[in-house]
């Protein structure tokens, strides 16, 4: 069944003003500036009224299956179910294996992607965890990114935090270069996406890696890098020199040392970094320990994808352009994860998008073409969901 969606105020991500949009097939098959070039007496029509259309987000970092662990099995956060991404406007996610890579594994992990996959979302994964060597399914990390469709680069691979495996450089240089050439060889990303802890290290070890090797620095993907102020610094220097880096959309209480997400990323932007090289992800199903100085867990959160959109329409309320904030969250996170067909509304790109109302508010979803939310009201419940959850 095709759609035409009329009278949207698309961004791009950019602001393109008015555009009229045709779907089919799950891709957007023409955007067009007059109506009439659409014309199609098939298709459902839905007029948007000049209502804001921006592309559904990429959520780079979710633990899929439920990560957490650290308190004892009890504290094994339990799979997403799948509306927890669609309601909250994420279109595509990350699925990574966190602290505990022992009783979850890559096959889990592949598992829980293809079972999103199934519910209609776009849904890859990184092979690996916390630890070293990395957890995996073919044995080799090279192997798994080149072999295994859905997995597109290795970790998060934890350092400066007390439950890493402390790597040294040459582990993680070893790490890089095999994620690096398999992402060539496959077409993927290839990257090494890095778990910062609270460490006073902080991404030291990503400088020295910088400087001893020839691995260009997109391959180095930091995340949580605005846990600590100091830590956030350190990361926007990173990026003048190619890495990108990935701010985390998690709670921050009053006089913490770290940066909430939003003014996180107006940091980032008035910094004069280079503004395609930041990103932000929600570590959905993760926990959120809070632990004293011996590394005693004081109490445990756990992150939501709702966080994201959350995060937008913060920004929003705030009066930042909807045209500058946006990238951060859907074609900048495409470039790094190099999802050639999403984080943009164009002709031929996945029909993944979501409508906001008038108050920054989340209104629609489509994904691959299919309405997963219309005016608010969920249309689309996994396996394990009931109409009565929404
Ligand atoms: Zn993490």
């Amino acid at each position: 069944m095709l759609k035409r969606l009329t009278n949207a105020r698309l961004f791009a991500p950019e602001d393109l003003g008015i555009r009229h949009l045709l779907v089919g097939g799950g891709r957007i098959l023409a955007v067009c500036e007059r109506d009439d070039e659409l014309a199609s007496s098939v298709a459902d029509v839905v007029d948007l009224e000049g209502r804001r259309l921006i592309p559904g987000i990429i959520d780079g970092h979710a633990h899929v299956t439920g990560g957490g662990g650290e308190a004892g099995f009890k504290s094994r956060v339990p799979p997403l179910p799948p509306g927890r991404f669609t309601t909250a406007g994420v279109t595509s996610v990350v699925g990574v294996l966190g602290t505990d890579d022992t009783t979850r594994d890559t096959r889990q992990l592949l598992a829980q992607v293809r079972a999103l996959r199934e519910e209609g979302l776009g849904a890859w994964c990184h092979t690996g965890g916390y630890h070293v060597p990395p957890v995996t399914l073919t044995g080799s990390v090279r192997d798994d990114i080149v072999f295994l469709d859905p997995v597109i680069g290795v970790g998060e691979l934890a350092i400066s935090d007390h439950r890493s495996s402390q790597p040294t450089l040459e582990e993680l240089l070893r790490i890089a270069s095999d994620a690096h050439v398999a992402g060539m060889i496959a077409g993927k990303a290839g990257i090494v996406h890095l778990h910062l802890g609270d460490g006073d290290h902080g991404l030291d070890l990503v400088r020295r890696a910088l400087a001893k090797s020839e691995l260009p620095a997109r391959v180095f993907n930091p995340t949580h890098v605005n846990r600590r102020k100091a830590l956030f610094d350190e990361a926007m220097e990173l990026a003048r020199q190619g890495c990108t880096v990935d701010i985390t959309a998690f709670p921050v209480a009053d006089g913490e040392d770290a940066w909430p997400a939003d003014v996180a990323l107006q940091k980032y932007l008035g910094s004069g970094a280079p503004e395609n090289r930041v990103t932000l992800s929600s570590d959905g199903g993760g926990c959120l320990p809070v632990f004293d100085e011996q590394g005693q867990m004081l109490h445990m959160d756990t992150g939501r994808p709702s966080s994201l959109i959350e995060t937008l329409g913060k920004l929003l309320d705030g009066g930042l352009p909807l045209g500058q904030v946006l990238p951060a969250f859907t074609s900048n996170v495409a470039g790094i994860l190099r999802l050639k067909d999403r984080g943009r509304l164009q002709a031929g790109m996945a029909a993944d998008m979501i409508v906001l109302d008038d108050a920054n508010r989340l209104s629609d979803v489509m994904i691959a073409g299919t309405w997963h939310v219309r005016h608010g009201i969920r249309q689309r419940f996994g396996q394990f969901e009931r109409p009565r959850d929404r």
